[in-house]
């Protein structure tokens, strides 16, 4: 198992080293979120040991389990859907959200890190296709909820944004929507100066990602191995 994660991890570096080297870009700026939902306690200890000290879960009950009983210098970030009644959890747990999705989260997130003295790294999650079956905020009111965010709830340090395009759409979409995305992140930039982070790319189109200016890889299975 270790030496699957660890064979594993060394194929997916050359390849964030090649993405980096063709982009001109610093691999520094890469971010390797692993993401562990449904991963045992094990597993992460096993790629914390080879080096990975970022991790990514999507429940929160799961996070506060995990982060509890895995070693205390792991940054842990939250990608999944945020129910509002599990808002202290993931307050007290995740150094980073990546999904904020709706004012209300951001609101309650806000309140809880207020009374924990705390602060959050904060993605807005991006609905960037307008996908009736996907939550996040529209393109054209992201730049808007970007200012009412760094206005009105400061326990939240907005770095930027998050994606989680169709995978399976027709070439020809995606490259319209990694066009839009790329344009969007732009915008926002240069209204907003310190959202210098995208999270985009998962383990199909992480070196596109790369290219388009991604600074967080959401990478699961196929660094960690299949989920139970
Ligand atoms: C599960 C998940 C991933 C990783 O998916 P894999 O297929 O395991 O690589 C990335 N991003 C989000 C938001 C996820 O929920």
């Amino acid at each position: 198992m270790h030496q699957d994660i660890a064979k594993r991890l060394i194929d997916i570096s050359s390849k964030i080293q090649k993405a980096c080297h063709q982009a001109k870009r610093a691999e520094g700026e890469i971010r390797l979120v692993a993401v562990s939902k449904l991963q045992s306690v094990d597993v992460i200890k096993e790629a914390y040991a080879l080096g990975i000290s970022n991790f990514g879960e999507n429940y929160a009950q799961e996070l506060a389990e995990k982060s509890s009983s895995c070693p205390n210098d792991i940054i842990w970030h939250f990608i999944g859907p945020i129910q509002s009644n599990k808002v202290s959890l993931i307050a007290k747990h995740a150094h980073w959200v990546h999904s904020i999705d709706r004012e209300k989260v951001a609101m309650k997130l806000n309140k809880v890190l207020e009374s924990e003295g705390k602060k959050i790294h904060a993605l807005i999650q991006v609905n960037i296709d307008h996908e009736e079956s996907k939550s996040g905020i529209l393109p054209e009111e992201t730049i808007g909820f970007a200012n009412k965010i760094i206005t009105h709830y400061p326990n939240l340090i907005l770095e930027g944004l998050m994606f989680m395009p169709k995978i399976n759409a027709p070439k020809k979409d995606k490259i319209e929507t990694m066009n839009k995305i790329v344009h969007l992140q732009k915008s926002l930039l240069s209204e907003l100066p310190s959202c210098t982070h995208m999270s985009l790319g998962t383990s199909g189109d992480f070196e596109e990602s790369i290219l388009k200016g991604s600074t967080m890889l959401r990478i699961g299975e196929s660094l960690l191995g299949k989920r139970s």
